[in-house]
């Protein structure tokens, strides 16, 4: 009866929510998709009358079929509390012509708390439910705030392990400190010397290491992944569209039924995919809007219909974007390939050896829905500039590149639908960057004094995770080449 999940790649075993939970990615390398997407059950006018933890449960639990009522109320009223600074966990706010829904009101200031404040939960219950008995390892590649999230998600938590990598030089000061800082028994970060697709790739091909998973388990383990190609990150994420939208139905900027399109500032696809999945289930949003900084890899396979990673990697200013190989994507190409993994497996083979693939025009074709552009550099700084001048609202690097693909996208289509952009992060997590954008003045600034700065011309208050690292202690200091990942693994476990 309930929803069942399979791999995107042909491996024809079904798994409940709370197996795919636990093991995060498929046998065969693919990722968990669920057999149907799901429907809401309660209409948005009943959704609107709702608080954010009522209304995730009404999503979730259209996906998660095998957990209780009670364990998934559980779960979620662990996660959406006062560790996020507004009751509303996840306000929209009207500016410059849009919506910003901002979900960084939770404890590390980032979007990637929506999923992983609940993420640990979750999978703690599922080990229960399926008798796991081995410590659980989570596994993380971050290009900056998924680690960090994940950790504050899982440290401490009995039961589990979390290791971090992340590329060092390639995340904002902030970002790095907020890492590096993390206390917690059963946490390691570590650097690596590259970018992170490297890091991203090599944490794939460990969980795909059958000697090391025998190693692992001799010793009481089992891997399990916090990114967003583990399906418990993605179903809380579908939650805060609908949540959105049932929000500005109550405040009457939105009719019923009345479209309402969504802009997500992209890396990994996972935030976009969530918007897709909360418009299958019913939610009624119009165009998803998919923005791309530099890194324009998804612009690109929108406009031309292949997916194309030999190219330079380029450093911006949104750094949790500067992904070249899109890991959610695949979920998407398995569904406009008409749920046919054998057509999707042969594309990522592809991607794999080739670093691109084509998608046929019948599957272009079910692209519909999708539109996608990208801001660069200077375009995104004026943004950050321009609605700081007219609104007095100061928004992050990341959200700058939605709101400035959004300008794009009206002038070029002259859509005028009402339109919500998904806001990912504070400013105070890359206020170098967002100060510089709006005075050059503030460029060669300390980062904490341009954080007091900040505070001073936007009025809002230094979230508390920003005042935490200010005198925290570096607790971890390790850097290491791509191929001693596996090492640093085996030695933090003590294997
Ligand atoms: C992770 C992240 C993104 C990209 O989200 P995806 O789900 O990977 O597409 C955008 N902005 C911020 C601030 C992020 O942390």
């Amino acid at each position: 009866m309930g929803v069942l999940y399979y791999s995107t790649r042909g491996d024809k075993q079904a798994y409940t929510a709370s197996q795919a939970i636990l093991q995060g990615l498929a046998k065969d390398g693919g990722l968990f998709v669920p057999d149907a997407l799901p429907k809401l059950d309660k209409t948005m006018e009943e959704l609107s009358a709702m608080d954010y933890k009522e209304v995730a449960y009404e999503v979730m639990k259209q996906f998660l079929t095998d957990y209780t009522k009670e364990e998934l109320k559980t779960c979620i009223k662990n996660a959406y509390n006062d560790r996020f600074d507004t009751p509303a966990i996840a306000p929209t706010v009207k500016k410059a012509g849009a919506y910003y829904l901002e979900l960084f009101h939770g404890p590390t200031i980032a979007f990637k708390d929506m999923a992983l404040s609940i993420l640990p939960h979750l999978m703690v219950t599922a080990a229960k439910k399926n008798n796991c008995d081995k410590e659980i390892v989570i596994l993380t590649a971050t290009s900056g705030d998924t680690g960090k999230a994940a950790m504050a998600g899982f440290a401490d938590v009995p039961g589990t392990r979390i290791v971090v990598f992340y590329p060092k030089g390639g995340v904002s000061a902030v970002q790095e400190k907020q890492m590096v800082t993390q206390k917690g028994k059963n946490v390691k970060v570590v650097g690596i010397h590259g970018n992170f697709d490297d890091a991203q790739s090599r944490v794939k091909a460990l969980f795909g290491d059958k000697e090391l998973e025998k190693e692992l388990a001799e010793g009481g383990f089992q891997f399990s992944s916090a990114n967003s190609i583990n399906i418990g990150r993605l179903v809380p994420q579908v939650a805060y569209y609908a949540y959105a939208y049932a929000n500005l139905l109550r405040d009457g900027e939105l009719k019923d039924g009345e479209l309402l399109n969504v802009v997500v500032p992209t890396g990994n696809f996972g935030n976009i995919l969530a918007a897709y999945y909360a418009k299958n289930m019913g939610v009624p949003i119009g165009k998803l809007i998919c923005a791309s900084n530099d890194n324009k890899v998804l612009f690109d396979f929108f406009r031309s219909g292949s997916y194309d990673r030999n190219r330079e990697f380029i450093l911006t200013t949104s750094p949790s974007m500067d992904i070249l190989i899109s890991s959610n994507l695949e979920r998407l190409i398995y569904r406009i390939a008409g749920d046919d993994s054998a057509v999707n497996a042969e594309l990522m083979a592809s991607l794999s050896k080739n670093g691109k693939y084509t998608i046929t025009e019948e599957m272009a074709e079910r692209l519909g829905d999708f539109y996608g552009n990208y801001a660069n550099e200077d375009e995104t700084a004026a943004q950050i500039k321009s609605v700081y001048e007219s609104d007095g609202y100061v928004m992050d690097t990341h959200t700058a590149v939605a709101s400035a693909v959004y300008e794009k996208y009206k002038a070029e289509t002259g859509d005028t639908t009402k339109t919500l952009i998904a806001s990912t992060a504070s400013p105070y997590k890359f206020a170098r960057s967002v100060m510089s954008a709006i005075d050059s003045k503030y460029e060669n600034g300390e980062d904490f004094a341009l954080i007091d700065e900040l505070c001073r011309i936007s009025g809002v208050k230094i979230p508390a995770a920003v005042e935490e690292i200010r005198s925290a202690a570096v607790l971890h200091n390790t850097v290491v080449d791509r191929d001693e990942m596996k090492q640093t693994v085996l030695e933090f476990l003590g294997l």
